[in-house]
């Protein structure tokens, strides 16, 4: 049963929460601030941690970007919950690693379905033992390693959907549509902005390798080496 760690100080939403998520099949832990949770998810690291943005104490932008940081969770999917929509906030969240966010008020419905296609995604068999290489970027579909010019680049589970799902289609230009249905797992047409976000970021840990993904203006991206 996968166990899904609740960061949520406002402990009736945290409650409602937990017990949809029970409802769904999951086993729910609750932390009602964010030194609390943090030190619950580096303790027993969950398979999926919701987090709110505005705890007290430890925001939960510094607690994503600790569980980041540290091996035992730097890759467990993190969906934030944010109190508004506003652009700092989600880009906020992506920028210290968060791999979705929903925004206040949602429908509980609406989050139980993101943690889904989350864990779907963190869990899904890539085939296995294949080692992809593009230029001077390796990726072990096996080991979840990506190396560019030889140096370990850490990525998140999503961040490594992301670039599997870029690499496996080699110099074949993705939809940032198709890429939220493939690599968040969304059915619906969701915010491509989530799209152009992550892979800012990725190209940024890649480094010079970056430059593989290349922008294709108006529809989406496609990776290839020169
Ligand atoms: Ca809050």
């Amino acid at each position: 049963m996968p166990h899904i760690l609740i960061i949520e100080d406002e402990r009736d939403l945290a409650e409602l929460l937990a017990f949809n998520l029970q409802q769904a099949g999951y086993a729910t832990t609750l932390a009602h601030d964010g030194a609390a949770g943090l030190a619950l998810a580096l303790a027993a690291p969950p398979d999926l941690i919701l987090l709110d943005l505005m705890l007290p104490g430890l925001l939960g932008t510094e607690v994503c970007r600790r569980l980041r940081q540290n091996r035992e969770t730097a890759a467990v999917p993190v969906l934030m919950l944010t109190a508004r929509g506003e652009e700092t906030d989600r880009v906020a969240g992506f920028e210290v690693g968060a791999d979705d966010y929903v925004v206040k008020p949602f429908s509980v419905r609406e989050v139980v379905l993101r943690v889904k296609a989350l864990l779907r995604r963190s869990g899904e068999g890539e085939p296995a033992g294949q080692i992809l290489r593009i230029g001077t970027l390796t990726i072990d579909t096996e080991r979840h390693r990506v190396t560019a010019d030889g140096n370990d680049i850490e990525l998140t589970a999503l961040e490594f959907r992301l670039l599997l799902t870029l690499a496996e289609r080699r110099g074949r230009v993705q939809s940032r549509d198709g890429l939220l249905q493939d690599v968040w797992g969304y059915h619906y047409s969701g915010d491509t902005r989530t799209v152009d976000t992550h892979i800012t970021r990725l190209r940024t840990k890649l480094g010079s390798a970056g430059e593989f993904i290349h922008t294709v203006r108006g529809f989406g991206y496609k990776l290839d080496a020169p």
